[in-house]
């Protein structure tokens, strides 16, 4: 039976990590730390509450959250903003579906530097948005002289900057958003440039957040997740800093009551607990620099990580190592650029496992 798709959709399969049942997952950058049994309880508390309204809608604009999430950024990053200037949705992902509705659509460009999120190109797709993808220098870094000329060339109506970057873990200087946010405002018709901030809280000491350039640059937008340091990934909990303007954009393409009532209530609960939820966050941090250090001694090339995760290569066959590390109980990422591989720091017992068996496997 054909079926009336898409062209661009035909022949495409479903995105997915393969979610396999082995002892050591590193392979979709989770926080490897459950919720303690104090914060199970707290958000279980507050899901009985909302049940009990569950035959209501919840808060189309969810103030109160938009509220705490406000109070989390200022005491996370320093920086105070207005309920007004926060957005959330199930997981960043759809906090980006949200802008692409509202600022890309058919005639319009999405532009990235590569490599970088493989979930951008999709995005573009699903909003029938026209992708483009410039390039990151072989160490990663962005040449701001390289995106301005690329933004010029392009004219997009969106730029999608993910710092740190994922799959390579690299952190954007301030100074270099700073120049494509000067590219963008070149752009005729104006460009958002929205900054992913999904692994901030992973950040080096002294790397600064994107959110303090929000007062000074109205088109720009700050994303965030509960999914990687909070370690809420099943929450699906994204959200993101803009000016209130924009912000409203986004209020006319989402679906009406897109953020359920028990979705608000855990996120909620959770924040009440954020210093808590995110006590592994050092620790993490710690085993990411040693993990990257331990890489670098054996003779392997890291890519600077200011995340949960390490890009390590470079291998002749990196899908041999995979499949080698996945056979010892150990599952990993193999993402692009060729020949690299990419790990998620887990816990010390975690590391410990991966180190052993990359040893065994790539014969350092
Ligand atoms: C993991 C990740 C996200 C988070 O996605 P959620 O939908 O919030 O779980 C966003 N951006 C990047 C670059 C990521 O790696």
């Amino acid at each position: 039976m054909p079926l009336p798709l898409r062209r661009e959709l035909a022949g495409l399969t479903p995105y997915g990590a393969p979610q396999l049942d082995v002892s050591v997952r590193l392979n979709v950058n989770e926080n490897p730390y459950p919720p303690s049994a104090a914060v199970v309880a707290d958000i279980a508390a507050d899901v009985a509450v909302a049940a009990a309204g569950l035959n209501r809608y919840p808060d189309r604009d969810f103030l109160a959250l938009r509220e705490d999430l406000a109070a989390y950024l200022l005491a996370e990053s320093g920086v105070a903003l207005a309920p007004a200037q926060l957005w959330a949705a199930n997981g960043s992902n759809e906090v980006m579906l949200h802008l692409l509705q509202a600022f890309g659509g058919p005639g319009r460009t999405a532009l990235s530097f590569a490599p970088t999120y493989s979930m951008y190109p999709e995005y573009a797709r699903d909003t029938a948005t026209t992708w483009l993808a410039g390039r990151r220098e072989t160490d990663f870094t962005l040449d701001p002289d390289v995106a301005h000329a690329t933004i010029a060339e392009v004219s997009p109506s969106v730029v999608l900057l993910a710092s740190p970057n994922n799959p390579t873990g690299t952190a954007l200087p301030l100074a270099t958003i700073e120049a494509v946010l000067a590219a963008a405002a070149e752009v005729t018709g104006g460009c958002v440039v929205v900054v992913d901030e999904a692994y901030g809280e992973f950040r080096r000491a002294g790397v600064p957040s994107a959110l303090e350039l929000l007062d000074t640059y109205p088109l720009l937008a700050v994303s965030r997740t509960m999914s990687k340091a909070f370690g809420l990934a099943g929450a699906r909990v994204g959200y993101l800093a803009a000016a209130p303007e924009l912000i409203d954009a986004l209020r006319i393409v989402r679906l009406p009551y897109h953020l359920s009532g028990v979705t608000q209530a855990v996120a909620r609960a959770a924040l009440r607990h954020a210093p808590e939820l995110m006590a592994q966050v050092g620790s993490l941090r710690a085993e990411r620099d040693e993990c990257v250090a331990w890489l670098r001694a054996r003779g392997l090339t890291v890519a600077d990580s200011d995340a949960n995760f390490a890009l390590f290569g470079t291998f002749d066959d990196a899908r041999a190592i995979w499949q080698g590390l996945l056979d010892r109980g150990v599952l990993i990422r193999e993402v692009g650029p060729y020949g690299w591989l990419r790990v998620s720091i887990g816990t010390r017992e975690e590391m410990a496992a991966f180190r052993a068996a990359l040893v065994e496997v790539a014969a350092l």
